[in-house]
């Protein structure tokens, strides 16, 4: 069942001289145009050399023209294609006719939304169109295809259908009063909860480290003047997955250069200008630092062992859910060997950005904070929303889960597993339909 609705058009593609460029019509019309451009029925998923007219006659281009009809197509409703040269003129002149013959300019995003409404594809499906298009790294492209192909809405499936299994369990216990109270204790359906939560966590987990593998991991460098800062932002830039801007600032401004390792931002601060000051510029600096460690990801302290405490204490302004990487420059000056330990403040890495040993222990640590695995595999794209959808989600499982041990009270726990059904349809933008009854009757044998 399609949507109705007006047709739509748009330059999908077009690119600079040499390449193909491509104007796309969606809706009623698409099949009328076709028959317009190209003077005759066009076959279905059949590639036609058209000459593509203007409504006096004159030639346009010749190209291609493609038609999809309806429901397959991606959008779900009849699709035309017009690929033509990637001149910007000549699409603009095409897309122009396209109007004539009864299209609409297309809004931002209107094809995915329209592909959305006909159902052939989920909401987080279709923000990985954008997120694909938008990828700053090769691993967020990969991860970005990987929601796109449903990886991530099926986790979020496995779980709503996890908990509409515990709901119909407990509701089916709320049927029979008089056994309520053992049937909500029984260690079966704690486990379930507990599976439930684990399998919950784990989810929340993957799309955090899929949150930041699209915004990308911004990290500040902090550290005291002198402690090799510049320097290890400097070996880091060697790197030639690296892209180096230069950020004008006087000496005392925090901000001197970011670069942009493979989708992890590094910025400098000297945390000199943390310190309580009268100086009017210090104080500038001060508040600059601060701003940029409020919306770090990560902290790389380099750190100057006799200072390492009282710096560490400089941090304590970072959001809660950025981690503080503590790195021991200069190991060259003493002969300690590189290495990276996990302490209980969080990972520890000694290196030297002189000599560059131990710097390929920071990278790897940065790219797994950002979510970037040595393959990078098994990471899909996601967005702030899902997080604060998970999380709500999370919040109701939890009243589930006390309401169901602490307070037995069937009913409550049966209505916050709703909730949570429902926060997770909000990520694929399912409406949820109250399909409960149904399923109590086709899961569940009354006469036993
Ligand atoms: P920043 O003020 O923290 O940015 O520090 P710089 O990067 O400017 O470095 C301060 C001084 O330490 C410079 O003389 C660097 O050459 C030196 N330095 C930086 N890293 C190392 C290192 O790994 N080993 C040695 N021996 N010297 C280093």
């Amino acid at each position: 069942m399609t949507v109705a609705g007006d047709t739509i058009a748009a330059i999908a593609s077009a690119p600079g001289a040499g390449g193909v460029g491509v104007v796309r019509i969606s809706g009623p019309q698409a099949a009328p145009i076709a028959r317009a451009l190209l003077g005759r029925e066009p076959r279905p998923r059949h590639a036609h050399l058209a000459s593509f007219r203007a409504t006096d006659g004159g030639l346009l281009d010749r190209g291609l023209l493609l038609l999809f009809p309806a429901p397959h197509s991606f959008t779900g409703e009849d699709v035309l294609e017009l690929q033509a040269h990637g001149s910007p003129v000549v699409l603009r002149r095409l897309l122009a006719r396209t109007l004539e013959l009864g299209a609409r300019a297309a809004r931002p995003g209107e094809f995915s939304e329209r592909a959305f409404l006909n159902g052939k594809l989920d909401l987080a499906q279709a923000e990985a169109i954008a997120d694909l298009i938008a990828s700053g790294s090769e691993a967020a492209a990969r991860a970005a295809m990987r929601s796109l192909d449903g990886e991530f809405s099926r986790r979020v499936h496995a779980l709503t259908e996890r908990t509409t299994r515990l709901r119909v369990w407990i509701e089916a216990a709320i049927d029979f009063p008089e056994e309520e109270i053992d049937f909500l204790a029984a260690p079966d359906l704690r486990d379930e909860l507990d599976a439930t939560r684990a399998e919950y966590e784990a989810l929340l987990a993957a799309t955090r480290r899929g949150v930041r593998l699209v915004d990308g991991l911004h990290v500040v460098i902090v550290g005291r003047p002198n402690t090799g800062k510049s320097s290890l932002l400097n070996a880091l830039a060697a790197s030639d997955r690296a892209i180096v801007t230069d950020v004008a600032g006087t000496t005392r401004d925090v901000l001197r250069e970011t670069v942009d390792l493979d989708g992890i931002g590094l910025t400098l601060v000297d945390t000199a200008g943390l310190h309580a000051s009268g100086d009017a510029i210090e104080q500038e600096g001060m508040r600059r630092a601060r701003v940029e460690l409020a919306r770090a990801d990560l902290a790389v302290l380099v750190s100057d062992d006799a200072h390492a405490e009282a710096d560490r204490a400089l941090l304590d302004g970072l959001p809660p859910s950025a981690a503080v990487l503590v790195v021991h420059n200069k190991i060259d000056l003493d002969g300690t060997p590189a290495r990276m330990e996990t302490r209980s403040d969080g990972p520890h890495v000694w290196l030297s950005a002189r000599s560059g040993a131990g710097l390929d222990r920071l990278v790897a640590e940065l790219r797994r904070q950002a979510g970037i695995g040595e393959s990078g595999d098994g990471t899909f794209s996601a967005r702030a929303r899902h997080v604060d959808a998970l999380e709500r989600a999370g919040r109701h499982l939890q009243a589930a889960a006390h309401n169901l041990a602490e307070a037995r009270a069937g009913e409550l726990a049966a209505e916050e597993l709703r909730l949570v059904q429902h926060v997770l349809g909000e990520i694929t933008g399912e409406v949820s339909a109250d399909d409960l009854l149904g399923r109590i009757f086709a899961d569940f044998c009354i006469g036993k």
